[in-house]
């Protein structure tokens, strides 16, 4: 069965590029029943952080991407590293390599003196028939990998299609340093393979080490999961998306007032697609999914398709759960929601018109308080013709034996014949003095959710 994984590094926020990965991981695990595995990368102890740590692991809630098994910290399996590289040495498919860094600088200084590309000469590497330097008494040594000299690693990416690269070009990788602690490439490998991952789906900023991390699997005998390596996002620069030039961490996506299912819709976008779809839930892109049809070339991010996704998923999502974000919203521009209409109301009336949950509580704040309106639209819309003709609709609706949506509509129609001029000249003015802007769903149906003491304490006013 399917197993894949996201194996992120916690040095710092989680970024889209890394949610991307991880929806792709999933949504393969889940196309085919499988199992979605998440492991924290924290063996790189000056960069990990448990602020990050905590940060992915609300980022994956956020997004609901939910895991089947893990977290699983790297930290956590030291002994684990340490007794397959002494396997590995008992096989002899790594050895002990006492080069200290002078010899190794040396080596260094005297290729690049002979114009050739600096490598490890393979000085302490077994051979039939090679006698071994002495081993130094004050070295400590680290454990190289023995990669094979001869012939090519290759494999059938699922994205990127074969890739095929010659043996002589890698070097023997250490895979444990002087104080006996396992390196990157070699964790990920034993990881993926204790934890049978079955496809290894992840950037391809990765793949150069793809080559190195099957000769390890061959090494050990492991069966070799498939790899599908991803393309990058750029920003609209056509640049590397960076922490410091672009909103990248979903956190800035949730403060931005976007949904979780719009950024996930989006990010599936970037680089697949299913025909003209656009806009669609988790559920279909389950459903049509494949790595075939991810496009290795880099796919450019595009805040405006971003937003209208967003708007989309906006219109279909249930009112309660968007009132209860937007009530974090409108609580940090300090609006008081307590004796005002239902949230939940409001945002059922302003789910069409809203890009983002943060334009969502902007429109909510005048109906928990009016704005004040800009100068253009005193001037435009509150003149004395205006209010002369605003104290008689507040005199009108008063008199309303019911206070509801169609008794308004109708009011206002009939309001709208006995002054005799055109609609917008009573909707626009009503709208500029109890909301302080004109820019509103209907009257009706504001006036109706304000309720009509509000209505007329503002009319009044
Ligand atoms: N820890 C790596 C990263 O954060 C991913 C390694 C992998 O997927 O193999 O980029």
């Amino acid at each position: 069965t399917v197993r894949t994984r996201f194996a992120p590094s916690p040095t710092g926020l989680l970024h889209i590029g890394g949610v991307r990965t991880a929806l792709f991981s999933w949504a393969y695990a889940r196309k085919h029943a499988g199992t979605f595995v998440l492991r924290i990368e924290d063996t790189d102890l000056e960069r990990s952080t448990p602020e990050s740590v905590k940060a992915i692991l609300d980022g994956m809630h956020w997004v609901e991407l939910d895991y089947d098994e893990g977290p699983f910290y790297q930290m956590q399996r030291m002994d684990r590293y340490k007794e397959v590289i002494q396997q590995m040495l008992a096989a002899g498919t790594a050895y002990y390599c006492y080069c200290s860094k002078e010899e190794l600088e040396a080596m260094r200084a005297e290729q690049e003196a002979r114009g050739e590309k600096p490598r490890y000469d393979r000085r302490w590497r077994p051979q039939a028939g090679k006698t071994l330097p002495a081993i130094p008494a004050d070295v400590k040594p680290v454990v190289r990998f023995l990669n094979p000299i001869e012939g090519v690693v290759a494999w059938d990416d699922q994205v990127k299609g074969r890739i095929e690269i010659s043996n002589n070009e890698l070097d023997d990788l250490i895979i444990a340093r002087p104080d006996g602690t396992p390196t990157y490439n070699f964790c990920v490998v034993v990881d993926d393979w204790d934890m049978k991952i079955t496809h290894v789906i992840r950037g391809d900023d990765h793949v150069n080490n793809t080559p190195r991390q099957i000769n390890i699997f061959k090494a050990l005998g492991a069966t070799l999961p498939q790899f599908g390596h991803l393309p990058m996002i750029h920003n609209d620069q056509g640049q590397k998306l960076s922490k410091r030039r672009d909103a990248v961490s979903v956190v800035d996506y949730d403060q931005a007032g976007f949904l979780p299912e719009a950024l996930l819709n989006y990010l599936a976008r970037l680089g697949w697609g299913h025909g003209d779809d656009e806009f669609f839930t988790m559920a279909q892109f389950v459903e049509w999914f494949d790595l075939k049809d991810v496009s290795p070339s880099p796919s450019r991010f595009d805040r405006e398709k971003l937003l209208w996704l967003n708007a989309q998923h906006i219109k279909v999502a249930d009112a309660a759960r968007l009132a209860a974000r937007v009530a974090q919203f409108l609580a940090e521009k300090g609006v008081d929601t307590a004796g005002g209409p239902a949230l939940t109301g409001v945002c059922a009336l302003l789910k069409d018109r809203s890009q983002t949950l943060v334009e969502m509580a902007d429109q909510a704040e005048y109906f928990y308080r009016p704005l004040t309106p800009s100068a253009e639209v005193v001037e435009k819309h509150l003149t004395a013709d205006d209010l002369t003709r605003l104290a008689a609709f507040a005199a009108g609706a008063a008199a309303l034996a019911t206070w509801d949506q169609p008794t308004l509509g109708q009011f206002i129609k009939d309001f709208v014949k006995e002054q005799g001029v055109k609609m917008p000249l009573v909707g626009m003015p009503v709208r500029a003095k109890v909301l302080g802007t004109t820019h509103t769903p209907s009257v009706d149906a504001v006036l109706a959710l304000l309720g009509r003491e509000e209505v007329l304490k503002r009319l009044a006013a």
